[in-house]
């Protein structure tokens, strides 16, 4: 708590609302504060479990494998651990990063439907057991200004997610087109979908809908923070609709060309 709201006996005069204004900043730092708080104790848990798991293995891996069938399981444990341990604090780094000196873009000319297209036939590629049948559709050619690698790993999260969180059998679309002079993405799934009271909260960090299952598909809950981050920082915004049991649908609206 960082101190006491002022009393304001008269919102009218000069001193109420120097008053009023105090009390404004006072909450909206004391709601930062509570962010920042959040945030850490966020990232030491998510650091924690890997930690944890790849503690036990590695003892139990010291005290009772014999065999090289046996140690090469526990490596593999442990690399995926450690993976997901890199994948945390590479995420990280891009968003804080993209705080502090807002998001560098190198500019050039992207051709939005040749990206997709080879991220669609990259997203086949993930979980090809499952049988979802992906597909991309370009109504209008769309090139803009932008930042290719970030706006590939824009659309890469979109298109895991929609991979992760959609049953076998399932069905993804990726359709661009124009509208209102900007050019629009929309990644639609047949999936799990958000139940509607999560739905204000799923771009925050770590924010997971359910936090248990996703660690096995190997959520960090970092993805969304990061897309709409650089979707942001082109001049873009990203939405979302979504029905729980449905599936949902993440557009992502870009001009064509940043600050244009
Ligand atoms: P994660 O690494 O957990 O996927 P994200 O930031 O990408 O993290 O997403 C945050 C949460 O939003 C996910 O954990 C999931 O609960 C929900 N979510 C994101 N995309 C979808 C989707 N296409 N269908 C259903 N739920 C989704």
């Amino acid at each position: 708590n960082l101190g006491h709201r002022l009393e304001v006996d008269n919102p009218q005069d000069e001193i109420g609302r120097l008053a009023e204004t105090f009390n404004d900043t006072l909450e909206r730092l004391e709601y930062a504060f509570t962010r920042v708080r959040q945030f850490s104790a966020d990232v030491s848990h998510e650091l924690r479990t890997p930690l944890t798991i790849l503690r036990g293995e590695t003892e139990v891996g010291l005290r009772w494998a014999k065999e090289p069938e046996e140690f090469r399981e526990l490596f593999q444990s442990n690399l995926e651990e450690i993976n997901r341990m890199s994948k945390i604090i590479e995420c990280l780094l891009d968003l804080s990063r993209a705080e502090e000196g807002g998001v560098k873009l190198e500019l050039a000319e992207v051709d939005l439907g040749d990206l997709l297209e080879a991220l669609v036939q990259q997203a086949r590629l993930i979980d090809p057991d499952k049988g979802l049948r992906i597909a991309a559709t370009v109504e209008t050619a769309v090139t803009v200004r932008g930042d290719w690698l970030k706006l590939r790993q824009v659309f890469m999260n979109l298109l895991d997610n929609a991979v992760k969180y959609t049953p076998g059998g399932g069905e993804i679309s990726v359709v661009l087109d124009t509208n209102s002079g900007m050019a629009r993405v929309a990644v639609i799934d047949s999936g799990a979908g958000i139940p509607v009271d999560h739905l204000p909260h799923i771009f925050e960090r770590f924010y997971r809908v359910d936090k248990a299952r996703n660690r096995a598909d190997g959520g960090v809950g970092l993805g969304l923070s990061l897309a709409r981050m650089f979707v942001e920082a082109h001049g873009g915004r990203i939405e979302v609709v979504s029905e729980a049991g449905k599936g949902s649908v993440f557009t992502v609206y870009l001009p064509f060309a940043v600050g244009g």
